[in-house]
């Protein structure tokens, strides 16, 4: 049987990992260790010499009700019995058409065009939207505007609205970027500000911009109430309430990027129902599938719809992608909705939430943390420290207490999956603080915790 360190070399020589500089995994270095997961279960994952780690980021904030979940297994079982499948173009079936039904339900957007992961998603609303307006005799709008600190995907057009430099500066002669407005990020508050106020004068930035510009802007998209990839920034939802009176009165579309912080995250379904608003388009990834297999979607209103619909072929939307609502996907997202319904997801929610809150007072109340906050199951503490590479060193950290964490930049945060049990929690805030403290001891220049994980696990 092969262990740990087996399948770590043949990884490493065979596999281009994402998101990683290679080297950083290199054996000699072994600066982090690749962990290789053989079976995952619940909130555990497991590797191939008997540890298990505790998935405190949904493995990238995908997964919802646990790995492995009976329910969702069962759901795919079945459909692979019935039909594996089959081309959206010219074809349906009942997955695809009742999960846009239920889509539908929910957010009141009736037309759903699939796609396979979160990036292809943002290019659909991106080119839809353009497009709409082509359509509309309007070609001239056909600008984007992002909020800074924004997050979007990495795929050549959606770096185009994604302002993470380390993502973007090595293709910027690739894209055509969009332009930004300043961020409603809540710890920008100075003296006696409130998150409402920093909110307020984000929106009136991003109107002075829309009033000035919305002859050739198409669409602005935001990540509503919490921008994640870059270090989950919190706003205060008047923000997205004035965006939406913005855009209407400029006629912008505006897109709501809800592939992080739909499905529950912010602690209602989707996040933009907590500004009561709705979206020109909804783009969903990510925990629409439970965390099973990969699956987005653009929702869009009626009137986007039709402005497409006509007797001239080019007017359509001739997009496509070949796994396009693919039936398994499908499937899988069903059995994710029913799941929110027979266990009472949102309202569970809301308990382990601020149980969680409670465990983690000794961390958000910790002598290096800034900016403790928390919106529904998402929770981020900023860490003051002298180390560059705090992240990479924290990871390690946490992996040598049995807990995934991978703080971005100086910011820790935990999004863990919606199905902990009392004893889970306690070692999640309980290994959160150890690693924080084991981390920290490192900045003296000692080498306090450089024991190999897999001795530790
Ligand atoms: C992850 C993410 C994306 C991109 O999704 P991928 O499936 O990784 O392409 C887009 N927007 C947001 C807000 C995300 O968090």
């Amino acid at each position: 049987m092969n262990s740990n360190a087996d399948w770590r070399r043949r990884s490493l020589a065979a596999v281009w990992h994402p998101c990683t500089q290679m080297k950083l995994h290199a054996p000699e270095g072994a600066d982090v260790p690749l962990i290789p997961v053989t079976r995952a279960e619940g909130v555990w994952l497991h590797d191939a010499d008997g540890g298990r780690y505790l998935d405190a980021i949904s493995s990238w904030w995908v997964n919802l009700f646990g790995h492995n979940h009976p329910a969702i297994r069962a759901a795919l079982t079945d459909q692979l019995q019935r039909l594996d499948h089959v081309m959206l173009a010219g074809f349906t079936h009942a997955p695809v058409v009742e999960l846009s039904e239920r889509l539908a339900a929910l957010t009141g957007l009736g037309h759903a065009f699939y796609g396979s992961d979160g990036a292809s998603a943002t290019e659909i609303a991106l080119k839809m939207s353009a497009h709409h307006w082509r359509n509309a005799g309007q070609p001239a709008k056909n600008g984007f505007v992002s909020v800074a600190g924004g997050y979007h995907g990495e795929t050549v057009g959606a770096l185009a609205v994604t302002d993470i430099a380390l993502f973007r500066e090595a293709y910027a002669p690739l894209v055509r970027l969009a332009h930004t407005v300043p961020s409603p990020d809540a710890r920008a508050a100075r003296g006696d500000q409130t998150a409402a106020d920093v909110a307020h004068l984000a929106a009136d930035a991003a109107e002075r911009w829309l009033a000035e510009h919305h002859a050739t802007t198409a669409a602005m998209i935001v990540e509503p109430l919490v921008q994640c990839a870059s270090g989950m920034a919190m706003h205060h939802p008047v923000y997205l309430q004035r965006l939406r009176a913005a855009c209407s009165q400029w006629q912008v579309h505006l897109v709501l990027d809800e592939i992080a912080v739909g499905f529950g995250r912010t602690g209602s379904l989707f996040a933009h129902q907590q500004a009561g608003i709705q979206p020109d388009f909804l783009c969903l990834s990510k925990g629409l599938t439970g965390g099973t297999l990969p699956l987005s979607v653009v929702l869009c209103t009626d009137a986007v719809y039709g402005a497409f619909y006509d007797d001239e072929v080019a007017r359509g939307f001739l997009h496509s992608h070949s796994y396009t609502g693919n039936p398994l996907a499908c499937r899988a997202a069903l059995a994710t909705l029913d799941l929110f319904d027979e266990t009472n997801a949102l309202v569970a929610n809301q308990a382990s939430a601020s149980h969680l809150a409670a465990l983690f007072e000794p961390l958000s109340t910790h002598a290096r943390v800034r900016h403790a906050r928390q919106q529904g199951m998402i929770f981020a503490w900023d860490v003051a420290s002298s180390l560059p590479d705090f992240a990479r060193r924290y990871s390690r950290a946490a992996l040598a207490r049995g807990l995934v964490l991978r703080p971005i930049g100086h910011t820790l945060y935990a999004m863990p999956p919606y199905v902990m049990n009392e004893t889970e929690m306690a070692h999640l805030a309980t290994g959160a603080l150890a690693a924080l403290n084991d981390t920290l001891a490192q900045e003296q220049g000692g080498d306090a915790v450089t024991q190999g994980v897999m001795d530790a696990v």
